[in-house]
C-alpha cells in the first residue's frame, strides 16, 4: 500500500483527499492520500519520511519551505521556488509544482490575455507570475507588505506593496492572497478593488470550495470570472501523474478526478 498526504495550515479545508484517492478507487491502485496538519514547515521533510510515504502535496504556508528540503527539485518549481508535489524516488525526495501549469490550463478559457494584476506575493503568487511570464502574459504583483517582494524584483517582475501601488488597466485580476480563506476580509480595499474591475476582462480567484468576499465582488460585475476548482483539478491531474510514475495518462487520470468533484 502506498502513502499519500498533504501538508498544510490549515488543511482541513483541503479536497486533495478526496481527489486522490476517488483515482485510486476507481484505477484499481492499492494506495491511501491522507491529511497532515503541520505548523512548522521545517518539519516536513522528517514527517514524510516518519509516516513512510510515497508523495505527497503541499499547501499554505509551506511550500517554500519544501523547496528547500528536497533533494532535488525538477521543472518550474527551481525558477519559482516553492514546490507543491513532492515525490520519493529512490529514497529521494523530488519536488515539482504543479500549480503552475495547473493555472495555465484554467485561464485558457479568458481567451487571450496580455497582462494580469497578481493580488499576494506568497507561494502561489510565484508560480502563476513565472508561469504567466512563461505563456507571454505580462504579470504584475501587488501585496500588502513589502517582505516578499524581493523574489520578484530578483526575477524583474513588476511588483508593488499598497504602499506603492498606481492602478492601470490589467486584462486579468488573479486573487492569490488567503484572504477570504478562513477570514471574511478581501485581499485590497474595496475602492481599489472596484476601480481595478472596472478596467480588466475577468478575474479569478484561486481560493475554492467557498464564494470568498474577492468573489463576491467580481459577481457584482458582468465580468467573466471563476474560483480556484480549475486550477485545482489541473494541479492534482499532473501530481497524480507524477504520484503513479506517469503509467496513467493524464486523460485517464482527470475522468475520475473530476467525478470526485461532485461526490
Ligand atoms: P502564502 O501563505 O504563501 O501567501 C499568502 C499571501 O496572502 C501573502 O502574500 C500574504 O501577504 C497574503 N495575505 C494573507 N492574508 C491576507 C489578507 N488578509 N489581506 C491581504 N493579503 C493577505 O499562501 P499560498 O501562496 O501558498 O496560497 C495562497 C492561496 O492560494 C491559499 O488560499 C490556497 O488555498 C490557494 N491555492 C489554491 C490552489 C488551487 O489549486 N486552486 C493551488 C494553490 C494555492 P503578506 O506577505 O503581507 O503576509
Amino acid at each position: 500500500m502506498n502513502l499519500f498526504s498533504i501538508f498544510g495550515d490549515p488543511v482541513s479545508h483541503s479536497r486533495s483527499p478526496l481527489m486522490h484517492n476517488y483515482v485510486f478507487k476507481s484505477l484499481n491502485i492499492k494506495a491511501c492520500y491522507s491529511r497532515t496538519h503541520l505548523s512548522d514547515g521545517s518539519q516536513l521533510r522528517d514527517v514524510f519520511f516518519a509516516k513512510a510515504l510515497s508523495g505527497a502535496n503541499v499547501t499554505i504556508p509551506h511550500k517554500e519551505a519544501a523547496y528547500a528540503q528536497c533533494d532535488e527539485v525538477r521543472g518550474i518549481a527551481k525558477t519559482i521556488q516553492a514546490v507543491n508535489t513532492l515525490v520519493l524516488e529512490e529514497g529521494k525526495l523530488i519536488g515539482y509544482n504543479t500549480d503552475a501549469e495547473g493555472f495555465m490550463r484554467a485561464i485558457e478559457s479568458f481567451g487571450t490575455l496580455r497582462n494580469a494584476l497578481i493580488l499576494g506575493a506568497g507561494g502561489t503568487a510565484r508560480a502563476l507570475s513565472i508561469a504567466l511570464r512563461q505563456g507571454a502574459i505580462t504579470p504584475t504583483v501587488l501585496n500588502r507588505s513589502q517582505g516578499r517582494l524581493d523574489y520578484f524584483k530578483k526575477e524583474e517582475i513588476e511588483s508593488y506593496s499598497w504602499d506603492n501601488f498606481t492602478p492601470a488597466p490589467y486584462d486579468l485580476i488573479i486573487n492569490t492572497t488567503s484572504a477570504g480563506l478562513s477570514d471574511d476580509e478581501l485581499p485590497i480595499s474595496k475602492p481599489l478593488l472596484i476601480e481595478l474591475l472596472s478596467q480588466t476582462k475577468g478575474a479569478i480567484d484561486v481560493i475554492y470550495g467557498k464564494e470568498t468576499p474577492f468573489l463576491r465582488e467580481v459577481k457584482t460585475t458582468a465580468l467573466p470570472y471563476k474560483d480556484g476548482s480549475d486550477m485545482l483539478l489541473a494541479q492534482g491531474v499532473l501530481a497524480s501523474h507524477l504520484f503513479l510514475s506517469g503509467a496513467f495518462s493524464l486523460d485517464t487520470i482527470e475522468t475520475p478526478m473530476k467525478a470526485s468533484f461532485s461526490l
